[in-house]
């Protein structure tokens, strides 16, 4: 066996990292050992369960995130950077939620105590335990870094031969301070008390004196309550009492007993992050300590004493976070106890109270909310709740995000573009409300009556599918004018909130990603395609919404705007998907390039700059000066359909220039940008020249991918070959899903353009 030596080489390479790892984490001190290292950064080890929490959250940082609708800090641990990123499923979206989180954690870490539960609200389904579940792990993550350690303390007692004399007790004389049982093999100790409820070191220090050390330290923020004038927990208590009286009020003795250890958060071992589940009913026992082996082994004046050791999930949770998952699907009774709990801060069992130091998180749909809140006892547990709103997503680039990240990954097939990006729009349309208009948009207006006509006009008019796009692009429609869309930008953050305080706020109800979940998941297993098709996602959502009597989004009643029209979503989707299609086969067919019509356009804009300001315009090629091109711009102007005369058109187009650079100072104007619209009516206009062209090598595709190509000379299948090519590089199609665009686009946009 060659490999053995290197073998037990290696194994006692890792026997050494563990123990340096070990020593340098420093997880066992002595108590001396520990005042030092608290002197080191007392900020850090002064902490309690609601600073830890909190500062888990600056410990990872935040950065500021820029939507639509507002500007928002994005707190980095739920982007879970502790983990592989392959893997990790991080919180998309929902910033005023963190920010609402961070707020009511602020708060305990000032008042000093976690007084009130933070419950997250919202719909089945909208993030509420992915986000308590980022925290806990980001809690894990962080108590194993420097800056996040935590220290708790047990008892131990040495074998006799260590002490000389029975067990040290009836002393020989005065100790010194560093003499510690702490570091003592465990063959040399006899017996290890655990103390359950993790109190913290120094509250080993009688308060007078622990007020006058914490004094000697130049906190960033004085010690709370807790470590201030918290004591003792019951057991410890007893045993620190019975250990005084036998070395007769020998301090130092006593504290030789104590050996602090750091410890870590651990959801698997219920360590200061616990879960529960609804079933479960919140719980702290204590049970007397049976007189075994080892406890007999303890100084006669211990074994007189009856210890408790105290159980149970609010137990655990100690020094972190306990989540209630589903919270008020519990018994009244059980919220009873926990309002008790959190208002005084203590749970009473038989023997002792034990005291709080827990961060208590929990989430609740909003249908029990609602009927928790026709409670006659609402009133007084509402002052015992910090109630947050979690609700859907409402920009489908958000929620398309989490279908990228979440699900497509467990689809064995080739994910084909704008599959998932239809599952999120269809979830965000159903989500969508019709904007109560002019209500809501008296922002900036004094009265509702002095929101412009023209911007409630629009209001009304905007279109479900309009909206929801607005939200995710910030882009207003093309066909409102531009004081209009202008408006509308301006006053996207109101329409956003309009319906904020209402009982049924926009994001309450809807599809949920867990209903698209399965919806993607039925696509990819769909007979007719290879790939994870649009195509197959769209004959799921319609499977989806003839399930009326199962899903409250499907039974509202429609309104003008095309708003609940599920029928209207589907056509919408189609409609949608069909013109990606076309506007992906035209730019993947060759026959002209993408670039060329923006530098068309481009040229177009310059020409007209100097056309009105009667300038001479600069031959790119030449170098010379030149009239602006008369004819190049009529060619424009005839291909963008301009109604109003020549003239007007591009006096109108400089306008629109000026504005935008208002509105947008410092940045390039890139004519793309500022006049998106503009620029999709050329490609439009161009390629109606073309499209029989287009359609001759689209269908070619068809036949190339799903019959071989038989019967087509090498040019044509050249063209075919290319144009896949061209669909895989700048869109991601392989060719089934390039074979699907082409038959789709045969039998419905191109048809009309092919020889019969
Ligand atoms: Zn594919």
């Amino acid at each position: 066996m060659s490999d053995s030596p290197s073998v037990a080489a290696e194994l006692q390479a890792v026997g050494d990292r563990v123990r340096e790892r070990f020593q340098s984490d420093r997880r066992v001190l002595s108590f001396a050992e520990y005042l030092e290292l608290f002197g080191t950064n007392p900020d850090r080890y002064a902490r309690d369960a609601t600073r830890f929490v909190r500062d888990a959250f600056d410990h990872y940082g935040s950065e500021e995130v820029r939507y639509p609708w507002g500007t928002y800090t994005r707190w980095k641990l739920f982007d879970l950077p502790f983990e592989r990123q392959e893997t990790a499923s991080p919180l998309v979206g929902q910033e005023h939620v963190q920010e609402e989180i961070y707020r009511a954690l602020s708060n305990f870490a000032r008042e000093g105590k976690a007084n009130r539960v933070v419950l997250l609200h919202g719909p089945n389904g909208s993030a509420k335990s992915t986000i308590v579940g980022c925290i806990l792990r980001a809690l894990e993550n962080f108590s194993q870094c420097d800056n996040g350690a935590m220290y708790r303390f047990y008892w131990v007692f040495p074998v006799q031969n260590v002490t000389r004399g029975p067990l040290g007790f009836g002393g020989d004389g005065r100790s010194s301070l560093h003499a510690s049982y702490a570091h003592l093999p465990p063959d040399q100790l006899e017996t290890k008390i655990a103390v359950e409820l993790r109190d913290h070191p120094l509250h080993l220090l009688p308060i007078a004196e622990r007020s006058a050390f914490l004094k000697r330290f130049p906190f960033r923020e004085p010690p709370n309550r807790w470590l201030a004038e918290g004591e003792l927990s019951h057991k410890s208590r007893q045993i620190f009492e019975a250990l005084l009286a036998a070395y007769r009020g020998d301090f130092l003795e006593v504290l030789k007993h104590v050996q602090v250890e750091r410890w870590f958060v651990s959801r698997r071992y219920r360590t200061g992050a616990v879960t529960l589940g609804p079933q479960l009913s919140v719980d702290a026992s204590e049970r007397q300590v049976t007189m075994d082996r080892s406890l007999a082994s303890l100084p006669a004046s211990l074994q007189a004493v009856s210890l408790y050791e105290v159980r149970g999930d609010l137990v655990d949770a100690g020094g972190g976070v306990l989540e209630f998952s589903d919270l008020l699907k519990r018994p009244l009774d059980a919220f009873k106890y926990l309002q008790l709990a959190v208002e005084s801060q203590e749970v009473p069992l038989g023997a002792q109270n034990i005291p709080l130091n827990v961060v208590m998180m929990g989430s609740a749909n909003e249908l029990h909310l609602d009927a928790f809140r026709e409670h006659p006892e609402f009133p007084s547990f509402r002052g015992r709740m910090d109630l947050i709103r979690s609700g859907y997503l409402l920009s489908w680039h958000q929620e398309k995000k989490i279908y990228d990240a979440q699900i497509a990954p467990q689809v064995t097939r080739h994910v084909a573009p704008h599959a998932t990006e239809l599952a999120a729009l269809f979830a965000v349309l159903t989500r969508m409300r019709k904007p109560k208009v002019p209500a809501s948009l008296a922002q900036g207006a004094a009265k509702a009556e002095d929101v412009p006509t023209a911007l409630v006009a629009a209001l009304n008019e905007l279109t479900a599918l309009e909206k929801a796009d607005l939200y995710a692009t910030g882009t207003p429609p093309g066909r409102f004018d531009d004081d209009v869309r202008k408006r509308l930008r301006s006053n996207l953050k109101s329409l956003f909130f309009e319906w904020e305080s209402d009982t049924v706020y926009e994001g309450r109800i809807g599809a949920s990603p867990r209903e698209l979940r399965t919806v993607i998941l039925d696509a990819a297993q769909h007979d007719g395609y290879k790939c994870l098709s649009p195509l197959a996602v769209l004959e799921e959502l319609e499977a989806l919404s003839a399930r009326r009597a199962e899903f409250e989004w499907l039974q509202v009643e429609p309104l003008p705007g095309g708003y609940h029209d599920i029928p209207g979503f589907l056509g919408a989707l189609r409609e949608r998907l069909l013109a990606s299609y076309v506007d992906e086969a035209y730019a993947a067919s060759g026959l002209i390039e993408e670039a060329s019509y923006e530098e068309l356009f481009d040229r177009y804009v310059q020409n007209v700059g100097a056309w009105v300001k009667k300038e001479r315009i600069r031959n790119r090629i030449t170098g010379d000066y030149e009239e602006p091109d008369e004819a190049m711009m009529r060619e424009v102007e005839r291909l963008l359909g301009a109604r109003n005369g020549a003239e007007e058109f591009r006096r109108h187009t400089i306008a629109t220039i000026a504005a935008w650079a208002i509105d947008h100072p410092g940045q390039k104007i890139e004519p793309t940008v500022v006049f998106p619209d503009a620029l999709r009516a050329m490609k439009e206009a161009i390629f109606q020249g073309l499209l029989s062209k287009v359609a001759l090598i689209v269908r070619d595709v068809a036949m190339l991918v799903r019959e071989g190509g038989d019967g087509m000379d090498v040019a044509r299948k050249a063209a075919a070959t290319a144009m896949i090519s061209r669909l895989s590089a700048r869109y991601g199609y392989c060719p089934h899903c390039a074979a699907d665009l082409a038959s789709q686009l045969v039998r419905t946009r191109l048809r009309d353009h092919l020889p019969s």
